[in-house]
């Protein structure tokens, strides 16, 4: 069966500096599991294209006085399980084709783990690091102003990721709120808890990497205690997720962010690097660590090697050479197709990003619940329901995988898209 795929954008997408094409990966991903599950042509037509794409470019008042036009985008992939529910991007390389690969993806991760939501993705390229506070608040406002025809509780939730944080996601909900009359907490997630953010939200992502990773060297009969550990990307995932898998009993040898990587055989303490980090806005220098570049990081020698950055790290030509026994997708759309097969061969288990990193929807998920109902849980009830939503989905997995003699990647697309279709065919096609 061939691609029912649109023409891709001639804008090449980067998804970080070097990556491939997102969007052609999801869509080759998409391929693969409609041959698998012999998807009927037209669900396949409608599940290749993101239902809704919305551009939008915007004035904003730069502190010079002067004006900028930035461009942002807000796509929904399906609505067809529920509303549509995604992260905002921030950051120079945003570009159409990985905001469609995202979305896409969000689709499949909400209904592997059983979440009444759809797939959306959104972004402004733009560079935080090069705007003033004041610049970032405007460009957060307007943004959210011009997104008014896609965003409420009831029809696209957005969240944070690169670039974007519990302040920008404030200042969204400020200004949906200003717009319509009064409070409405539930437009976002990742909301700071002073206004209607949940306990746990920030940790989630991350504590649901350690957790699958925890799982799956169990699964393999090795104790996450005997593990060593490489994570790249020292952001909001990839910070927690080293922290909590040294709190399991693994050994963190190597770290990095976008400024390079830091190595230590012995392992690296993840609270004081944290502490280190605030002080320094970066990890490099870490007393007793060597400097590593990015590229020798992912081919360190570890138990566990999780990306937590930006697509496209893990490809043909450097699959061969990583060195783990297990790969824990933190980030979305870290390993290439062609790589993915490498890796198969070469017996490296691949935890799927569709659930290595769906700890962050699950409780944004509870996050919005709580502020529809206006009743809040204490932070210990939400790290026990993501626990079983999260490990509910993963014994199913791999069960699915043992069965069908599958790996992990193939059974959590299989699965998504089955439940996605079958939504799809029971609500018919209007009019
Ligand atoms: P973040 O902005 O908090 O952190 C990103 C980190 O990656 C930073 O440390 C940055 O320096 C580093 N980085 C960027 N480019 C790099 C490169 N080329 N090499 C090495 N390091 C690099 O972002 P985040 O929220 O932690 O998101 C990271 C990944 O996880 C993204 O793929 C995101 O889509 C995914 N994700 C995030 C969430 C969430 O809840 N935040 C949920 C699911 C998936």
């Amino acid at each position: 069966m061939t691609s029912v795929a649109p023409p891709i954008s001639p804008r090449a997408a980067t998804g970080g500096p070097s990556a491939p094409n997102p969007w052609r990966m999801a869509l080759h991903q998409l391929d693969g599991a409609a041959r698998r599950l012999q998807l009927d042509p037209g669900i396949h037509a409608r599940l290749a294209n993101c239902q809704r794409e919305l551009t939008v470019n915007f004035p904003v008042k730069m502190d010079d006085g002067s004006v900028r036009i930035f461009t942002g985008y807000r796509f929904h992939h399906s609505i067809a399980r529920g509303p549509a529910k995604g992260g905002l991007r921030f950051a120079p390389y945003v570009n159409v084709d990985e905001v469609r690969a995202l979305a896409m993806w969000m689709t499949w991760k909400c209904a592997i783990v059983g979440l009444p939501y759809g797939g959306a993705k959104g972004g402004v390229i733009c560079d935080p690091k090069h705007l003033s506070l004041g610049e970032l608040e405007r460009l957060t406002r307007r943004f959210a102003s011009e997104l008014s025809p896609l965003v409420s509780p009831e029809k696209d939730i957005p969240a944070p990721d690169i670039g974007t944080d519990g302040r920008i996601m404030a200042w969204f909900m400020d200004t949906y709120s200003m717009n319509i009359g009064h409070s409405v907490p539930g437009v976002v997630t990742g909301n700071p808890v002073a206004i209607g953010g949940s306990e746990g939200r920030i940790e989630a992502t991350g504590r649901g990497v350690a957790l699958c990773t925890r799982w799956t060297v169990e699964r393999l009969g090795i104790q996450l205690g005997d593990c060593t550990a490489v994570v790249q990307g020292f952001g909001n995932v990839g910070s927690v997720a080293a922290r909590m898998l040294q709190e399991y009993g693994a050994k963190v040898v190597g770290v990095s962010d976008v400024g390079g990587g830091i190595y230590n055989p012995k392992g690296i303490d993840m609270r004081a690097l944290r502490m280190y980090q605030q002080e320094h806005n970066g990890i490099a220098g870490f007393p007793g660590t060597k400097a590593v570049g990015n590229d020798a990081l992912l081919e360190l020698p570890c138990d566990v090697l999780v990306p937590a950055a930006v697509e496209g790290q893990i490809r043909a030509d450097n699959a061969g050479r990583l060195q783990c026994k297990v790969l824990a997708e933190g980030a979305n759309g870290p390993t290439t197709p062609d790589a993915d097969v490498i890796l198969r061969e070469r017996g490296i288990t691949v935890i799927p990003d569709v659930l290595c990193n769906a700890g962050g929807v699950i409780v944004s998920y509870f996050e919005w619940v709580q502020d529809l109902q206006q009743f809040f849980w204490a932070e210990d009830e939400v790290n026990e329901r993501l626990r079983k939503i999260l490990g509910r989905a993963f014994d199913a997995l791999w069960e699915r995988s043992d069965v069908a003699d599958q790996p992990l990647r193939d059974a959590a697309l299989d699965l998504a898209i089955q439940r996605v279709a079958e939504a799809l065919t029971v609500r018919g096609l209007y009019p």
